[in-house]
């Protein structure tokens, strides 16, 4: 324990953490994908956060993992190079949501000092990532959270605390940008996938207050001062579950971000 509490407080502390207990990669569009809940790893001495018990009826903070939704973002990254001929952005977390949780603010998603350091590097190349697609792309970038959700199957779920993640797209482009059939849930939509709100404007009917939009979407939002469009995909269990399904469904997302690119997103200056 001691040669970890050295790491701690040493420059290393970041990289230690990103080649334990995170899948980074660098990209080349201006497309970020990040995965808070889909990890399974433990930090090695470091217990589970107090939320696991009963987590969903006393209040406490869930720990449960967003099943294979790590997989699917992996899967969804290697599709966009496919189709795109270049890299999107990837943020994942390797470790289990029982022991950090990077979609809480720290003092809620951590509990071990251990964890801390992950949870601060998961954030750091977030922050990272952002600040470089917001110098090289002008015109625009977004940022896409993947979650998994129990209460549809057969869902998926939109969060952007209803428009305000978007506010850059929504002005430049209108509604139509999150909606629309050349926006990522509208063309999802055009391939039979059931989408909730079912892609009527922001705040008509209001998104599911469950999957609207947390603290990833909340601090990296374009509603802030150096933020990027975010949206955070709750996806049902039969778009992640499954290997040929999981892997039919980074296809068609893979599909919606290149139209959306294609009519949206600017290339590089
Ligand atoms: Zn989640």
């Amino acid at each position: 324990m001691a040669s970890f509490a050295l790491l701690l407080t040493s420059a290393s502390a970041q990289i230690f953490a990103t080649n334990e207990f995170l899948q980074v990669q660098r990209g080349e569009l201006p497309i970020i994908i990040t995965a808070p809940h889909g990890g399974s790893l433990a930090i090695p001495g470091v217990p589970k956060r107090l939320g696991q018990e009963g987590e969903r009826t006393n209040g406490k903070f869930v720990t449960a993992q967003d099943t294979r939704t790590f997989e699917l973002a992996a899967a969804t990254v290697k599709r966009v190079e496919e189709l795109a001929g270049k890299k999107p952005y990837l943020v994942a977390m390797k470790v289990h949501r029982q022991y950090v949780d990077p979609n809480r603010p720290e003092k809620e998603g951590v509990e071990d000092e251990r964890a801390r350091v992950v949870h601060a590097a998961f954030h750091a190349h977030v922050r990272e990532f952002v600040d470089e697609v917001r110098k090289q792309f002008p015109g625009g970038a977004v940022l896409l959270d993947f979650h998994g959700q129990a209460a549809s199957a057969g869902t998926i779920y939109r969060g952007t605390q209803n428009g305000t993640t978007v506010l850059k797209m929504v002005a430049k482009h209108g509604p139509v940008a999150l909606t629309g059939e050349a926006s990522i849930l509208g063309y999802l939509a055009t391939k039979g996938i059931k989408i909730e709100p079912p892609n009527t404007p922001p705040g008509t009917p209001p998104e599911t207050r469950a999957f609207g939009g947390g603290y990833i979407v909340r601090t990296y939002g374009s509603h802030t001062t150096n933020g990027v469009d975010a949206i955070q995909l709750e996806f049902g269990a039969s778009f992640r579950t499954d290997a040929a399904k999981r892997e039919e469904t980074a296809k068609f997302l893979a599909e919606a971000i290149k139209v959306y690119a294609a009519k949206y997103l600017p290339p590089k200056q």
